[in-house]
């Protein structure tokens, strides 16, 4: 278990004090200590649902009633979980004037549900449907209420409005996060095994333009020994909660 005494926390608390200026990319696995399974590492309900066979556009083109089965099981797994300390540690980070924004590759809006402002939801988000004939939109919750699938009024089922593999990312969320990543001084990388492109190009981005790469993952990532200055290695609850706290008040005795 990690202390703020560890020398890397206390560098890396360091470098964000200092710096300032700094942005969180998030991953699926900020969210696995809210009771969310990532799709890799640990495991959960991708063990019954394989994304590459659920989480594709074509497969819900080809048959959208039985992705269905495996969005309603996500979506009732969002409605029941709750912020944890990374969540509400990055949104008081936002508030103390460190943290500029948070890019998320998530779509549970637990970001938002913490109390953080400026969030970039690279992959869209579960609280809304859109029917890709006409494209209506609707309320997730209201929609679901009423059966499943959930349906348009022109009679087609209804796809969650995030990016399933195969689609592009929204042009507006692609953009924001770019500028964002080329601005930021610190690039905090919480909880995502940098293998989806384009979210996993974001560090070099980042890299390039002169920021400092802090990486928090309990496993090594394509990231850890390529672009990462400082590899945080434990869960992200308990890493944000020391950094942030270090942050606020550095201990007198380093
Ligand atoms: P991923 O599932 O590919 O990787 C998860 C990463 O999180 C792994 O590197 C793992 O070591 C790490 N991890 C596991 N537990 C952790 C913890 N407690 N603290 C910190 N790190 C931890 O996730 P990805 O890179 O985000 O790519 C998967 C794609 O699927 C993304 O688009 C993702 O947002 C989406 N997805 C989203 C959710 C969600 O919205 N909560 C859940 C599953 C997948
Ligand atoms: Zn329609």
């Amino acid at each position: 278990m990690a202390h703020p005494t560890d020398r890397l926390f206390r560098e890396a608390a360091e470098t964000l004090r200092a710096r300032g200026n700094a942005v969180a990319l998030t991953g699926a696995g900020i969210s696995v200590e809210s009771g969310i399974p990532a799709f890799r590492g640990i495991q959960g309900m991708w063990e019954k649902y394989d994304p590459m066979e659920y989480a594709t556009i074509g497969a819900f083109l080809q048959d959208p009633e039985k992705v269905w089965g495996m969005l309603k099981e996500m979506v009732d797994l969002f409605s029941r979980a709750v912020p944890n300390s990374a969540h509400l540690g990055l949104a008081e980070m936002e508030r103390r004037g460190v943290l500029r924004s948070v890019i998320t590759q998530n779509v549970d809006g637990l970001h938002q549900a913490a109390g953080s402002r400026r969030v970039i939801e690279f992959h869209g988000n579960a609280e809304e449907l859109i029917c890709l004939s006409c494209w209506n939109r609707y309320p997730s919750r209201v929609k679901i209420r009423e059966g499943i699938p959930p349906r348009c009024a022109c009679g087609k089922i209804l796809k969650p409005n995030l990016v399933l593999f195969g689609e592009p990312i929204p042009w507006d969320a692609q953009e924001e996060a770019e500028t964002e990543a080329k601005r930021c001084s610190v690039l905090l990388v919480i909880g995502t095994s940098a293998q989806v492109a384009p979210a996993c190009d974001i560090p070099l981005l980042s890299k390039r333009s002169g920021a400092v790469i802090i990486e928090i993952n309990p496993e090594e990532t394509p990231l850890t020994k390529s672009v990462a200055d400082l590899h945080l290695r434990e869960k992200a609850g308990v890493a944000v909660t020391l950094l942030e706290r270090e942050i606020r008040t550095p201990d007198p005795s380093h």
